[in-house]
C-alpha cells in the first residue's frame, strides 16, 4: 500500500524572466511505514520534491498523491521537520511540545500525560521548564522531534533535519530517531546530502542528479528489524 506517490512530476521556477527546470519527469513513492531517503548534490531538486509532497508547491506537470488522493485536498496528515527547528523561543520545552496536542483538541490532563511521554522518549523529561535558548543544538533538535511526534502525522517529511549538528551528535540523534520511528512505524521521506546517513537510517535510498533534477538510481538498504 502506497502512502505517497509522486507521478511524472515536473517543476519549473521562473525568476528574473529566466526559467529553471528543478524536476523533470520524476516518479517515486513511499510505502506505508517505509523510511525512504533522497540523496543528491545541492540544487538537484530535493527540497522542491518535498515541497510538492507537502502540498506547498503546485507542479507544472504531474501530481503527488497521499493515500491515493491528490495532496492539495489533504490537511493535517503531513508533518515537516526542517534544518531550522522553528521552536517558539518564548515558550518552554513543555509548551512547544504541548501546542500540537492542544490544536488536536486533547484535554489538559491528556496533553500533560502525552507531553511527558514524548519528552521521556527523547530523553528531555528533566528539561520541560527550559526555554529553547537554554538548550544545546542537539537538545533543541530533540524537542523539535518530540513536537513532530506530538502532531503524529501519517507522513514525516524531513529536509536535512540533522544538518546543523556536529557529526557526532548527528549520528547519535539519527540513531535515536530511528529507534523512536521503529515504534511509531509511520512513513518517512528523508532528505540528506549524506549518503552514509541515508544508508544507516532508511529502507530505501533514492539518488538524484542535477540539471534538471532527475532520479538516477534507487536501492534497497532494508535492515533486519526486530
Ligand atoms: P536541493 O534541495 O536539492 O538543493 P532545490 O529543490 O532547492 O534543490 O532546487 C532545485 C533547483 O531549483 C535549483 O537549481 C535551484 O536553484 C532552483 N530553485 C529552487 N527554488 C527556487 C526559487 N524559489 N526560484 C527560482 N529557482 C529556484
Ligand atoms: P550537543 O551540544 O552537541 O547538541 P547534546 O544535545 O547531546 O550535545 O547535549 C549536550 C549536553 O547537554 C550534554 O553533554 C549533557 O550535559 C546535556 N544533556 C543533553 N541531554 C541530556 C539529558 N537527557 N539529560 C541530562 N543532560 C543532558
Amino acid at each position: 500500500k502506497w502512502k505517497l506517490q509522486v507521478q511524472d512530476l515536473t517543476v519549473r521556477y521562473t525568476a528574473k524572466g529566466k526559467s529553471t527546470t528543478a524536476l523533470e519527469h520524476v516518479n517515486m513513492a513511499v510505502k506505508d511505514g517505509e523510511f525512504v531517503s533522497v540523496v543528491g548534490p545541492s540544487g538537484c531538486g530535493k527540497s522542491t520534491l518535498l515541497k510538492v509532497a507537502s502540498g506547498l508547491l503546485k507542479p507544472a506537470g504531474g501530481q503527488a498523491l497521499l493515500d491515493g488522493k491528490p495532496i492539495e485536498g489533504v490537511t493535517g496528515e503531513v508533518g515537516m521537520v526542517f534544518q531550522n527547528d522553528a521552536l517558539l523561543p518564548w515558550k518552554t520545552v513543555y509548551d512547544n511540545v504541548r501546542l500540537p496536542l492542544e490544536i488536536k483538541g486533547l484535554s489538559k490532563s491528556d496533553q500533560a500525560a502525552e507531553v511527558r511521554r514524548l519528552l521521556k522518549m527523547v530523553g528531555l523529561h528533566e528539561f520541560e521548564h527550559f526555554y529553547p535558548k537554554q538548550l544545546s543544538g542537539g537538545m533543541k533538535k530533540r524537542v523539535a522531534l518530540a513536537r513532530t511526534f506530538a502532531y503524529d502525522p501519517g507522513l514525516y517529511l524531513m529536509d536535512e533535519p540533522f544538518g546543523p549538528l556536529d557529526a557526532q551528535t548527528r549520528v547519535k540523534i539519527g540513531e535515536e530517531f530511528l529507534k523512536i520511528w521503529e515504534q511509531v512505524g509511520k512513513s518517512v521521506l528523508f532528505i540528506t546530502h549524506d549518503i552514509e546517513e541515508a544508508i544507516s537510517l532508511s529502507d530505501r535510498v533514492i539518488v538524484m542528479t542535477n540539471r534538471p533534477g532527475k532520479i538516477k538510481a534507487e536501492f534497497d538498504v532494508t535492515l533486519e528489524r526486530p
